[in-house]
């Protein structure tokens, strides 16, 4: 961190304002050679204001000057990433930003890898590891709840709890590594009782904040609803119905593998992403097989199938036998008792419900309405497609309000996980009255894994895949 770095912190292309950031212990010195005040430089500038300037690059006997705009210093350590930092507002052109960057990088900046300026936040200590990652997740959101999610993460959320529980337990590591200084008095300074409590404690707040993870997840990335029904049983009308009673049609998800079909659709501020299982017929060929085995990855993960059939020409019980058909191709040993009783557990991390669609009950000649698992409505005629809405929202909890802490990460799942699994084993090992040494060493683990979470630990390639994933500018 011994260098200044600049890029642009706004998107290139239309818009009014470009913004680019210098930021390093050069960064006044550098942006000097390209501002130009009228009295005086960046460097005379009072931290956090903001003047009027001309950019200027080096010409052959003149300045050239590229733009007007202003200038804004934020002095370290109070700026983004505790550097000196200068943004520099100019005009949204791309070319302008160009020159702007070519200046700077000749007097000296490096231009900026993607999320550089986050990690020298999280390395100066403006946030820990979880917030940095928190950042990502609020430039990437896009509706009420993933927005809502990457807030609460920023605000400390995860980190919080995480502190709490490793302040207790530094504090019993260290009376238990006191014990060891007096091993031939055969003390106990560590309350065993007391760290019992909180062994309890934390495992079941660690195996808490592991099951929000299916929520969180479903939450960020958009609900997964797989949509399965026989040929003309209405899939598509039912699409249709309810993507266009939305005006916020989005119709795929950047970086998603979109070898299943996949509609997405927004209700209440809450992104559903119906999964298509068209896909799922006998495969012939290797290819088809791997499409099916992707399809059906897609609905074991799956928060909700929903199980569309002609009430014209099935009855319910006869829908449930076909349901149960289908749960068995995912998951033998499953019964249709579990499919009856409305949830399946295919996958350890979500368990799907299923909903029953009884569709064109307008041929039926039944009206609109719904039981605990089984809607009955018309796609075509839309009637009952609000009862589908109400159903399918109620597939999640209530957002919880305040700042209650919802898994989002998958990082942060997995080192919960070992997380979980160190703490069994300090219980087993106080249960079994294990050596205060070994004891010791497993308490350890325990806060090296929590360390993980917020940062006090990492290995350097964690790194490397969490800021490289910024853009360039963050
Ligand atoms: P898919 O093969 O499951 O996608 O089924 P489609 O959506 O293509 O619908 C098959 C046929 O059923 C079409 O002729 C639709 O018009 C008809 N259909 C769909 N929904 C309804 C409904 O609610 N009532 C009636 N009477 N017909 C419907």
């Amino acid at each position: 961190m011994e260098d200044s770095i600049c890029a642009t912190a706004t998107p290139s292309g239309s818009g009014g304002i470009s913004v680019v950031r210098v930021s390093g212990p050069q960064a006044v010195k550098i942006a000097d050679k390209v501002v130009r005040c009228r009295r005086g430089g960046v460097a005379d500038m009072a931290s956090h204001s903001v003047r009027f300037a001309a950019f200027v690059a080096a010409g052959g006997a003149a300045e050239e000057v590229l733009d007007e705009g202003v200038v804004t210093l934020f002095r370290a350590p109070r700026s983004y990433t505790g550097e000196d930092v200068v943004e520099l507002a100019c005009h949204a052109s791309p070319y302008i930003v160009r020159r702007l960057l070519s200046a700077l990088t000749d007097a000296g900046a490096r231009m900026a890898e993607p999320g550089e300026f986050t990690k020298r936040a999280f390395l100066n200590g403006k946030m820990d590891l979880s917030q940095a990652e928190a950042v990502a997740d609020l430039i990437a959101s896009e509706n009420k709840a993933s927005h809502d999610l990457a807030w609460r993460q920023l605000r400390g959320g995860v980190s919080d709890e995480m502190a709490a529980l490793r302040a207790r337990l530094v504090e019993f590591a260290a009376l238990v590594e006191l014990e060891l200084d007096f091993s031939e008095e055969d003390v106990e300074f560590a309350d065993r009782q007391a760290l019992r409590a909180l062994l309890d404690e934390a495992g079941a707040r660690v195996a808490a904040l592991r099951r929000t993870f299916a929520t969180g997840l479903a939450l960020k990335e958009g609900v997964p609803v797989v949509l399965i029904g026989r040929p003309n049983a209405g899939k598509s009308t039912l699409l249709n119905a309810l993507l266009r009673e939305e005006r916020a049609l989005v119709s795929d998800i950047p970086g998603t593998t979109r070898d299943t079909i996949e509609e997405v659709w927004e209700c209440a501020g809450v992104r559903y992403r119906f999964i298509d299982t068209a896909g799922l017929r006998e495969g012939r060929d290797e290819v088809e097989r791997m499409g099916i085995r992707r399809t059906v990855e897609k609905m074991r993960t799956a928060r909700a199938w929903l199980y569309l059939f002609d009430a014209a020409a099935m009855t319910l019980d006869e829908a449930r036998a076909e349901a149960a058909a289908w749960l068995r191709r995912l998951e033998p040993g499953a019964s249709a008792a579990t499919v009856a009783g409305g949830s399946a557990s295919v996958a350890a991390m979500s368990e799907p419900r299923i909903l029953f669609v009884a569709n064109k009950v307008d041929a039926a000649g039944r009206a609109a309405g719904r039981d605990a698992d089984t809607v009955y409505l018309s796609a075509r005629e839309r009637q009952g497609i609000d009862l589908l809405e109400g159903a399918l929202r109620e597939l999640l909890p209530p957002m919880p309000d305040g700042d209650t802490v919802i898994l989002t990460n998958a990082r942060h799942y997995e080192v919960l996980g070992r997380l979980a699994d160190t703490l069994d084993r300090v219980l087993a090992g106080l249960n079994a009255n294990l050596s205060g040494d070994l004891l010791a060493q497993d308490i350890r683990e325990a806060l090296r894994h929590i360390g993980e979470i917020t940062g006090e630990v990492y290995p350097d390639e964690l790194l490397g895949t969490i800021f490289g994933r910024f853009c360039i500018g963050k």
